[in-house]
């Protein structure tokens, strides 16, 4: 009898996408677990794989499969929570099985197989047998040793070398060495000759260990003579890699909770206790303390032995909350984010693994962080968009924590001031409990937000970027010694550059955009494929001189200011700026510290940020968000208008609003600027509902895209035509929309076309989606096809 595994293999090939059998030779029998990576033979190749299931023994002689070779951890590196989780993804989400393990996983756990020759004979030939000592490849072997390959084929087949594959994961742990004296101090202090000795021999009499790495260099040689004369003991100790740490919080210890921080306090305590899966929305206006309640929820979770997961939307927002984090919890936090380098990561995940840590940190992926004893995750700034992860596996990360929360039986908090419409909906249909905070923590009040329109502005003759109430605000808030943050949210359109004679717009050649403007007018970039122009002289149509480069980017508006405001000391933080991990810091701690006095951004500096002596935030066109054309955009544009606003006035100054737009008339600008949630919601509601958006459906996204017009058209045309029937067939209420010509019709000179289905909830349409063959419509000018299970936008 033997035993079998099924095994999801790494296989380079992208359209192998199932699982393979294999046989367990008895000797590993007790080392396999579902999840544990292994190492297989596939057709001529060695390969890493994941054991995801077991299968009943059959007799040897039923089947002639193909032993696993070996098993690279044990226990095994993922559990099988994680493979149910990675299979309920792969279903969900039609994505590769592989794919979802991958994410699961740092990229320095990722397996190199490296073949390495040995030599296992000696031979007559004297400067072979030199240059052989140690292992080598293939490569070193003919180019360092200047051997031919057809010798080492010889020697392989003679048996004088033996090829093995040597197998790393591409990061190693960190391994210090420490050491003890061994003998009597008088003993050593005799044969002890050189000053460095000495001096080494003081420092280990005065100390029990010491580790090899804090030492200067002459000293660690001397460390290396002891070792070598057996004067000391050497032990090896793992190093962590600690990622970079900043503390920007002023935290001064646990807070006594107010009132309704108290009310969800104990509501989320009460429903941990009791060990039954519970999801909370806590819906609480910016400084109204949620962060707080996060605090003290995950003490009393840790408490009880379990383990907490707190994510944030991006690595800007993680400094902050590491640092209040860090600072109540210390080294019991571990952080995940893409700021870190793939050594930071691999040990803060290992810190994880091992049980080392309680908490993390981190962004969007720490969703999957290996805790054995998971029993809350904690998603903040909930509505944010970057918890849809964008590439394969496109996972929306509330669903995924609702999927790890179920099999624990724990938790999930998802908290937000603007919630999205979707989980604001759960909340009232009691699918989700809903906790609110309506006060600041220190009974501030919100910032009045004073709508400008601007078509008026133009009418009294101005034509400036600033509004005159916004002009004379910025004036009199720096006249004050205080702080202005403008916002200026550039996903849209509008960054254009046109000639002022014909009206000529320069575009991408490759995008179907409008090319921006940057470095003071010297190049138009496209910020889809980093196409790049120097800015023309005359206009490529009608030759006329007078072009206007009037992209109105972060980049023009700090030149405006520093044009208009002598005393503005101007510092920019978008996605041009923000390069490094550390930039973030650099530009946070700048304006904190008041060597600069006004923070132009985009949507980067629109959350987390709370600076006490910013009294006037301007939004210098809240329209841009507003036309950018998707089903969320009214949604989005609320929720940035409400978090900007949330960054004047945090402290003991009144803080201000300056809102700019063309549409004051809007639901979403009206509603926001009165801090009407409730209001825009319904509106919103309605809207989805009578179009049938979410939460009333779910979305799938098939995206072609394709080298050739022609091509790409005729692979969604057949794929509509073929799948339309198969949809039918389900007799369930889903409408197929398409083909679509999307906003942006061509990127990186290649052209896009889209099918949207509006499925209902626990449609077998999935079924559908999954069993077909996508793939095979890739070919001839096709380049590729997307298929999104609830996308983020639409376009
Ligand atoms: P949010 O996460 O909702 O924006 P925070 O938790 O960051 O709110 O709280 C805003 C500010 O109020 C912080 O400086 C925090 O330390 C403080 N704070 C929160 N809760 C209390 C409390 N119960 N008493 C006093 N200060 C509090
Ligand atoms: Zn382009």
């Amino acid at each position: 009898m033997v035993n079998i595994a099924e095994v999801v293999v790494d296989c380079p090939l992208k359209d192998i996408d199932k699982t393979f059998y294999y046989a367990i030779p008895n000797h590993l029998v007790n080392y396999i677990e579902i999840g544990s990576r292994v190492i297989v033979p596939f057709g001529n190749r060695t390969l890493q794989g994941f054991v995801v299931n077991f299968l009943d023994k059959i007799e040897e002689s039923q089947y002639k499969l193909k032993e696993i070779e070996n098993v690279f951890e044990y226990p095994s590196i993922l559990d099988r929570k994680l493979i149910d989780l990675a299979k309920w993804m792969s279903y969900n989400y039609n994505s590769s099985l592989f794919s979802c393990i991958q994410s699961m996983l740092p990229r320095g756990v990722k397996l190199q197989f490296t073949e390495k020759y040995y030599l296992v004979k000696k031979t007559s030939d004297e400067d072979f047998n030199l240059f052989f000592k140690k292992p080598r490849t293939l490569g070193e072997i003919i180019n360092n040793l200047k051997v031919t390959k057809e010798e080492i084929l010889r020697c392989l087949s003679e048996g004088i070398l033996e090829k093995k594959i040597d197998i790393k994961t591409n990061i190693q742990e960190k391994i210090d060495q420490e050491i003890s004296l061994d003998v009597e101090q008088e003993e050593i202090t005799l044969p002890v000759t050189a000053l460095r000795q000495h001096e080494l021999l003081e420092l280990l009499t005065n100390q029990e260990w010491l580790s090899l790495s804090d030492l200067p260099t002459p000293l660690r040689n001397a460390a290396k003579t002891f070792i070598d004369k057996g004067y000391v003991k050497v032990r090896e100790k793992r190093v962590f890699r600690e990622p970079e740490f900043i503390n920007l919080s002023e935290e001064n210890g646990v807070k006594i909770l107010n009132e309704e921080q108290k009310k969800a306090f104990d509501q989320l305590v009460k429903a941990f206790d009791s060990g039954n899966k519970e999801i909370f929305l806590l819906k609480g206006i910016t400084g109204s303390g949620k962060t707080e309640i996060y605090l003290q929820f995950t003490q009393h979770v840790v408490n009880s032995g379990k383990d907490v997961i707190i994510l944030v939307p991006e690595i800007a927002l993680t400094p902050l909350m590491v640092s209040r984090f860090k600072s109540r919890f210390g080294d019991k936090v571990a952080v995940l984010h893409s700021g870190l380098s793939e050594a930071q990561k691999f040990d803060e995940w290992l810190k994880i693994k091992d049980g080392k840590v309680k908490i993390v940190v981190g962004a969007r992926s720490a969703v999957f962080a290996p805790f054995k004893n998971l029993g809350v995750i904690i998603i903040d700034e909930e509505h944010e968009s970057t918890y849809k992860q964008e590439v394969q596996p496109r996972y929306v990360t509330k669903d995924v924590a609702e999927y790890r929360i179920s099999q624990e039986k724990g938790v999930l908090l998802l908290g937000s001031a603007t919630p999205s419409v979707e989980s604001y909906y759960y909340a009232q249909n009691g699918y989700y409990k809903l906790l609110e905070l309506t006060n600041r923590a220190n009974n501030r009040a919100l910032p009045n937000i004073n709508i400008v329109d601007m078509k008026e502005e133009l009418i009294q003759g101005n034509k400036s970027i600033f509004s005159r109430l916004l002009y004379n605000s910025i004036n009199e808030t720096l006249q004050r010694g205080e702080q202005v943050i403008l916002f200026l949210n550039k996903r849209g359109f509008s960054a254009t550059t046109l000639c002022r004679n014909c009206g000529f717009t320069f575009k991408c050649p490759h995008c179907d955009v409008n090319l921006t403007s940057h470095h003071k007018g010297n190049f138009l970039i496209c910020h889809y494929c980093n196409y790049s122009l120097t800015s023309p002289k005359f206009c490529p149509k009608c030759k006329g001189k007078h072009l206007r480069f009037n992209g109105l980017g972060t980049e023009k508006l700090k030149e405006e200011i520093e044009k208009h405001f002598p005393n503005g000391r101007v510092i920019r933080m978008d996605n041009d700026t923000m390069t490094t991990a550390s930039s973030y810091n650099e530009v946070y701690q700048m304006f904190n510290e008041g060597k600069a006095n006004v923070l132009v951004g985009t949507q980067m500096i629109a959350k987390g940020f709370d600076f006490p002596k910013v009294t006037l935030v301007g939004i210098i066109l809240a329209d841009l968000s507003l036309n950018f054309p998707d089903f969320r955009s009214s949604e989005k544009t609320f929720q940035l208008i409400t978090q900007v606003a949330g960054r004047a006035g945090r402290a003991e100054l009144n803080g201000k609003v300056i809102l700019q737009t063309y549409t004051p008339e809007h639901y979403s600008i009206k509603n926001s600027a009165t801090y009407n949630y409730l209001e825009f919601y319904h509106q919103e509601l309605k809207i989805r509902e009578s179009l049938k958006y979410p939460p009333f459906t779910r979305l799938a996204k098939i995206e072609v895209m394709a080298k050739v017009e022609g091509d790409g058209k005729k692979a969604i045309d057949q794929i509509y035509n073929s799948l339309k029937p198969k949809i039918n067939n389900l007799s369930e209420d889903i409408q197929i929309l398409g083909p679509v010509v999307p906003a942006i019709t061509k990127i990186r000179g290649l052209y896009r076309y889209i099918l949207i289905i509006k499925f209902p909830k626990g449609s077998a349409l999935l079924d559908v989606i999954n069993s077909y063959n996508f793939k095979k419509y890739i070919k001839n000018n096709v380049t590729s096809i997307k298929v999104d299970i609830d996308p983020g936008t639409l376009i």
